[in-house]
């Protein structure tokens, strides 16, 4: 029988962080998440959403969405990796198309399971000082298995990031050969923490690790979801 998976929201919009910034894509939320970070305002949870199969969810979003335009449809949450054989159904339907998978990166298993269906990794690196826990290793091992994907680490910050963890988070950045992202953590609209802040952790970054890029969320500075 088909997997069937509850899916929080469909909806196409421009991506808002990373290194593809500005591009269309097409996002799918799944329901549920294996961490509860202290910064968490995404609402995943189930009330509301609805079921789907991997083909009724590839014919719900060829009828509704012009995919021609679509960078690549991002999977994100929650946390998508919960419902990694949904995946594998869901992209053998959609051969054409790039699949862009937002991760807490923590689940090192569930991504072998559909590592081959996948085209760009955003693989979160949690801060134990803004995140509320210690998830480092598990990032590391993640981080392991992503090779022969194009794969980049966001890492959301706030006033509270110590010097431990940047090195920490820098060195993860080496290790694996990918692209850091910095992100403020974000008040509402609004950066926690301002621009000289900003400009100082990134430098700090730049010292040990210079593949480091500061991008705060573009799409809540436009609006957008
Ligand atoms: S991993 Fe993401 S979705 Fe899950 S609790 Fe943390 S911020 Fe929220």
């Amino acid at each position: 029988m088909a997997t069937e998976v509850k899916i929080k929201e469909i909806f196409e919009s421009i991506q808002g962080e990373s290194p593809f910034v500005g591009t269309k894509q097409l996002f799918i939320r799944f329901c549920g998440c294996n961490l509860n970070c202290d910064y968490c305002d995404t609402n995943f949870d189930a009330k509301d959403a609805v079921s789907y199969t991997a083909e009724s969810l590839v014919k719900k979003i060829q009828n509704n969405y012009d995919l021609k335009r679509i960078h690549s449809v991002s999977l994100t949450g929650g946390e998508p990796l919960l419902h990694a054989q949904f995946i594998n159904e869901f992209v053998h339907f959609l051969p054409d198309i790039k699949i862009y998978l937002e991760t807490n990166a923590t689940l090192t298993d569930e991504l072998l399971n559909v590592k081959d269906k996948i085209d760009i990794i955003s693989a979160d690196i949690k801060l134990p000082s803004s995140a509320g826990k210690d998830t480092f290793d598990l990032h590391d091992k993640f981080l392991e298995n992503c090779n022969g994907i194009y794969t980049f680490a966001k890492i959301v910050f706030d006033k509270n990031i110590t010097d431990e963890e940047i090195k920490t988070c820098a060195n993860l950045g080496e290790k694996h050969n990918i692209v850091l992202i910095l992100q403020p953590k974000m008040d509402g609209n609004k950066m926690s923490v301002d621009n000289d802040f900003c400009q100082n952790i990134l430098n700090k970054f730049l010292n040990i690790y210079p593949n480091t890029r500061l991008i705060p969320q573009v799409h809540k500075f436009l609006n957008l979801r």
